[in-house]
This record gives C-alpha cells, sequence and structure tokens, in this order.
C-alpha cells in the first residue's frame, strides 16, 4: 500500500505532495511516526466526539426510565447504563471516519 496519506479523505498516494481532491492539504507521510501519532490522536477525538453526541442523544431517548421507574438509584444506573450501550450499539452503524490505515496488517516494505 502507499505510504502517503491525506488526513482530510484517507487516499494514499505513492509520492510526497498534495492530494489531488484537497490540493491545500499536504500529504503525510505514514513512515513517521510523529504522522501516525497525530492521524491516531484524530481518529480518537472524532470517536470522542461522535461517541459523547450518540450518548447524549441516547440519554435523551431514555430518559423516560428515570421517570417512570419507581426506585430513583436503580433507575439512574439503569438510564446510564441503557444510554451507554445503546451509543456502543449506534456507533458500530455510525462510526466516526478512520483515517489510520492498519498498517500492523498491511505491514509495508517502508515501515521500519
Ligand atoms: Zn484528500
Amino acid at each position: 500500500m502507499d505510504r502517503y496519506i491525506c488526513e482530510l479523505c484517507g487516499r494514499r498516494f505513492p509520492h510526497s505532495g498534495d492530494c489531488k481532491d484537497h490540493p491545500e492539504e499536504p500529504l503525510q507521510d505514514l513512515a513517521d511516526e510523529d504522522v501516525r501519532i497525530m492521524l491516531d490522536d484524530f481518529d480518537s477525538a472524532r470517536k470522542r466526539k461522535r461517541l459523547g453526541m450518540l450518548g447524549a442523544v441516547c440519554a435523551v431517548v431514555l430518559s423516560p426510565i428515570v421517570i417512570f421507574l419507581p426506585a430513583r438509584k436503580i433507575g439512574l444506573m439503569a438510564w446510564i447504563a441503557a444510554s451507554g450501550a445503546a451509543a456502543g450499539g449506534l456507533y458500530k452503524v455510525f462510526p466516526a471516519r478512520r483515517v489510520l490505515p492498519d498498517l500492523e496488517q498491511e505491514k509495508p516494505g517502508w515501515l521500519s
């Protein structure tokens, strides 16, 4: 697989330079560990943001659990657990964009 990647669209190129679709975005060199760490950070931040958003939506949708369950404490715990589980399930359907490729699996020659 190609060594250079566009952070915006995740497309890979065999040479450094600019992405065809994003000429303002210089390609990142995946052989550089700092670049891989940076892309992983961006991926994690997007995932956290997406999970937080889904969690908030689920918490609102599932809020009747707190209102209708008679035992306050159990209702609150059930609400939090259900919101987390629902957000995790929704994340599988609506995952955040992931740019960093699975290089462990690719084992490209330029990666040392
Ligand atoms: Zn691009």
